[in-house]
């Protein structure tokens, strides 16, 4: 399960970030995840949840906020994916300009990044 070694790297990088903080308690992680990730966010939360039992994360919520995809086209189409459901199913994600029907390339919506964490820190 791929979703489970990403969330496994991201809750170590986490851990590590809130060392430095002298963090007490998290009470939520913002996660931004895009479309073409391909990541399952179901799959992400079910590993966050198995992967926060015993540290610092115990009992903080996982707030994911899904980034629309971008795609890049020679003709000049910038923007969004009409569809995404053929790439969901190929292992080499194939996308099509919606304008012109010609191999676009993307922009944007590759991130699955740590945007915020809430923690309780001691008052120094
Ligand atoms: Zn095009």
């Amino acid at each position: 399960m791929h979703e489970f070694s990403v969330m496994s790297q991201m809750i170590g990088d986490i851990i590590e970030e809130l060392k430095k903080w002298n963090a007490a308690k998290v009470e939520e992680v913002v996660l931004e995840l895009g479309e073409f990730t391909m990541l399952s966010e179901e799959q992400l939360r079910f590993g966050y949840d198995v992967l926060t039992r015993d540290n610092i994360l115990k009992g903080s919520k996982l707030t994911i906020v899904p980034i629309k995809g971008a795609i890049e086209c020679a003709c000049g189409y910038k923007g969004g994916m009409s569809s995404t459901e053929g790439m969901l199913h190929d292992s080499v994600p194939i996308l099509e300009c919606p304008k012109c029907g010609g191999v676009a390339k993307i922009i944007g919506g590759r991130e699955c990044i740590v945007k915020n964490i809430r923690a309780v820190v001691p008052d120094v």
